[in-house]
């Protein structure tokens, strides 16, 4: 459905939301460089951010576009060579903008199953060379050291998957209205709502902040369809909880993700041991993995079943040694603006913000004390896992509760059917 399409109405919210993801997601500064990357399939909104871009005085906006479909054409008839084949001067580029201070924005919304036919071992050999290609690149948004913003804007594959009947034209533009409202911008000041909102955030991450606990235990029963979940998580000393927005190194406030409704910290690397089920479909870059259950011992994933998608998971886990392991946890209600919805949404950006969820693979150095400054040793030497990969999968439901354990032995239970119960 094309823009020209669109009521005025719509069409002023859409816009008011490009200006949103440059002020309140990446807050761009005058003169800074974007590094602006996102599906062809969603061009008619690329460009309107771009050109709010330059309405903020952007120096320079890197336009990038990802073609799956072409990438597809080389994973399907690619020797490995070609799929294992990394151009250093594309790390290159985007270094060059980073020492400029650049900021990233990243649009989401392809097709969430849109390598379904392609062998997980390729797949997983792509996603590792990126991961190392580009390994450099992604320190300085993991770090927070620059700005970054993930945002999604549909495309109709996307559409199609989430409403998969109504008409092409009919499920983008609902899913438009779904995108619009969970990223609070039907609000009458949208800016104030998600000043707001970061205020309720930041109320929970203080809570967790000042309790230090020693570890969450989560539990829930099993249904026809899951084994359930019984999981103890240890948190590293000095963990730190965040949510909402945060400060890059500059001191520019900034949103990672529009919408968010997490707050997070890093797992202890070894402290993890039970199981634990997943609760909705996890899009493993551009396959869909189902109904899967993780076995831990000591932090490590020592075995897995899923219904859809296992292969894909096992070459995930298998990119290094740090992917069998968590690097992060992050706590949402159930009770969600995004969970309320009822919409399962096939993309991580909207999925795990409708629900409690943990990460394989590295931990955000933010999520402990100093560890912004701290080498990929020095993480590791505090707890914290590295890994290439970071990716996130959704375990909360209404039946989950989470009880906390502080240092002294007091147990707090802080979720309850899948609510906060602080
Ligand atoms: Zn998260
Ligand atoms: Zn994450």
């Amino acid at each position: 459905m094309k823009f020209e399409n669109f009521d005025p109405i719509k069409m002023s919210l859409i816009e008011k939301y490009a200006e949103l993801i440059v002020t309140k997601g990446v807050n761009l500064q005058k003169g800074q460089p974007v590094i602006l990357r996102g599906p062809i399939g969603a061009s008619e909104f690329m460009r309107l951010v771009l050109r709010k871009c330059y309405q903020h005085s952007a120096s320079y906006v890197m336009l990038e576009y990802i073609d799956s479909l072409a990438e597809k054409e080389k994973y399907l008839y690619g020797a490995e060579a070609a799929i294992s084949y990394f151009p250093k001067w594309r790390a290159d580029g985007y270094e060059e903008l980073c020492k400029n201070n650049a900021c990233f924005i990243r649009i989401s919304g392809d097709d969430p199953d849109v390598f379904s036919d392609v062998p997980a071992e390729i797949t997983g050999l792509a996603n590792k060379t990126n991961s190392q290609g580009m390994k450099k690149v992604n320190r300085y948004t993991m770090s927070s050291e620059l700005s970054w913003v993930v945002a999604g804007a549909p495309t109709p594959e996307w559409a199609k998957k989430v409403f998969p009947n109504l008409s092409s034209d009919e499920a983008v533009d609902k899913l438009w209205n779904r995108i619009l409202e969970a990223s609070r911008v039907n609000a009458a000041d949208p800016a104030k709502a998600w000043d707001e909102h970061n205020e309720s955030l930041r109320s929970k991450t203080d809570y967790l902040n000042s309790m230090q606990f020693k570890s969450l235990h989560y539990k829930s029963e099993g249904t026809g369809i899951t084994k359930g979940t019984d999981l103890t998580v240890e948190l590293p000393d000095n963990h730190i909880w965040s949510g909402g927005c945060e400060k890059n190194a500059a001191g520019i406030y900034f949103n990672a993700n529009m919408p968010t409704e997490e707050v997070f910290t890093a797992p202890e690397k070894t402290g993890v041991n039970g199981y634990i089920s997943s609760t909705l479909p996890f899009n493993c870059n551009g396959n869909l993995v189902e109904n899967f259950v993780l076995y831990f011992k000591d932090g490590k994933v020592v075995d897995v079943s899923a219904q859809k998608g296992l292969d894909t998971l096992k070459e995930l886990l298998a990119t290094d040694e740090g992917a069998s392991y968590l690097g992060e946890v992050a706590l949402v209600p159930h009770d969600s603006p995004i969970s309320n919805s009822n919409t399962i949404f096939f993309n991580t950006l909207f999925d795990e913000n409708a629900s409690c969820h943990l990460a394989f693979g590295e931990a955000y150095p933010s999520c402990i004390e100093g560890g912004e400054k701290m080498s990929e040793k020095e993480l590791e030497n505090h707890g914290l896992n590295t890994s290439l990969v970071h990716d996130d999968f959704m375990v909360g439901s209404p039946r989950l509760n989470i009880v906390a354990l502080k240092k002294s032995g007091e147990a707090i239970q802080i979720f309850e059917n899948g609510n906060w119960s602080i």
